[in-house]
């Protein structure tokens, strides 16, 4: 076992054992309802992933399916009815949607308390005023990494390149939180290498294979990739995992990281999203 490798399936597997026990003691059975919209054959793999972990820990699972020249109203109408049902725990609408659907407006109509993605403006606001809220579950899977490997946060240079409202900026607030100092690069950063090489921690979140070389990063960096490129033969991240390995203190690989950690994070949010609404 290569000790600088951070494991999310190692992660994962103690996290769902602590969520299971949890949830077989709770007065109720969790729901989780997705909503996905046309014939994405990722999308189908995500939710089916989802159905899947749902099924390992006892939590209840109902996906319903749209065409994809679904109206915005008719999407409204049903998230409103499960807003409404109280043994709906969770709701997540699977993206991207077709181009003629206004996505923020339908994501915010999702009563925040059933929020599993933490997309609604109302969760956003919370992260960032430092209240309770539900996290978008690969941000959140990045930090339960960190900790997982015993990674001091406090007082390091930590670099995210990516600023998508999903990975790069909630995980400002998370890092702030822990007292660590947060740059955020993005693909009109003039000179990333000038960031990349004072940073500590380098937080990979773009989707371009070799987004960086060794030469950009100082010896013993610790890097958290969460790219996913699909090559012909195989899925990478963002940084060529067998290169890095000799240089960096430790590193997630890809597949078997980041990507593990945001669907058990999905599971631990339903949790959350059960104690919001029992606390109301
Ligand atoms: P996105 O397309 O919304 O954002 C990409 C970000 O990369 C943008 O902020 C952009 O400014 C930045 N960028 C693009 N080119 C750059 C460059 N040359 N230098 C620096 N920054 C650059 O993507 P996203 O949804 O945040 O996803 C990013 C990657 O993470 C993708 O590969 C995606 O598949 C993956 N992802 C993985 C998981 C997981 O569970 N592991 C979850 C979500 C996304």
């Amino acid at each position: 076992m290569n000790e600088k490798i951070i494991s999310g399936k190692e992660c994962s597997k103690q996290i769902k054992e602590s969520l299971k026990n949890k949830i077989k003691d709770l007065d109720k059975r969790l729901k989780l309802v997705v909503i996905r919209v046309g014939n994405d054959e990722a999308s189908k793999i995500y939710v089916n992933s989802k159905r899947k972990a749902c099924n390992e820990v006892g939590i209840d699972f109902l996906e319903i399916t749209f065409r994809d020249d679904v109206s915005e109203e008719v999407l409204i109408d049903k998230i409103n009815e499960l807003n409404n049902n109280d043994e709906v725990t969770s709701i997540l609408v699977q993206l991207p949607l077709p181009n003629h659907l206004n996505s923020h407006k339908i994501l915010n109509t999702i009563d925040y308390k059933k929020d599993v993605d933490g997309h609604t403006t109302i969760n956003i606001g919370k992260l960032n005023n430092n209240e309770e809220a539900i996290i978008p579950c690969t941000a959140a899977g990045v930090i339960e990494l960190l900790k997982f490997s015993n990674t001091t946060l406090e007082s390091k240079n930590i670099v995210i390149i990516g600023r998508s409202n999903l990975v790069g900026k909630p995980l400002i607030p998370l890092l702030l939180k822990e007292n660590a100092t947060v740059s955020i690069c993005h693909s009109k950063t003039a000179n990333l290498s000038e960031y990349t090489k004072k940073a500590d921690i380098i937080i990979c979140a773009v989707g371009k294979v070799n987004l960086i070389n060794k030469d950009m990063v100082k010896e013993n960096a610790i890097i958290i990739d969460v790219g996913i490129n699909r090559l012909d033969d195989c899925i990478c991240g963002d940084v060529d995992f067998n290169d890095f390995n000799n240089k960096v203190s430790k590193i997630t690989p890809v597949p078997g990281g980041v990507g593990v950690m945001t669907v058990t994070n999905l599971l631990i949010n339903i949790l959350k999203c059960y104690e919001f609404q029992k606390n109301e």
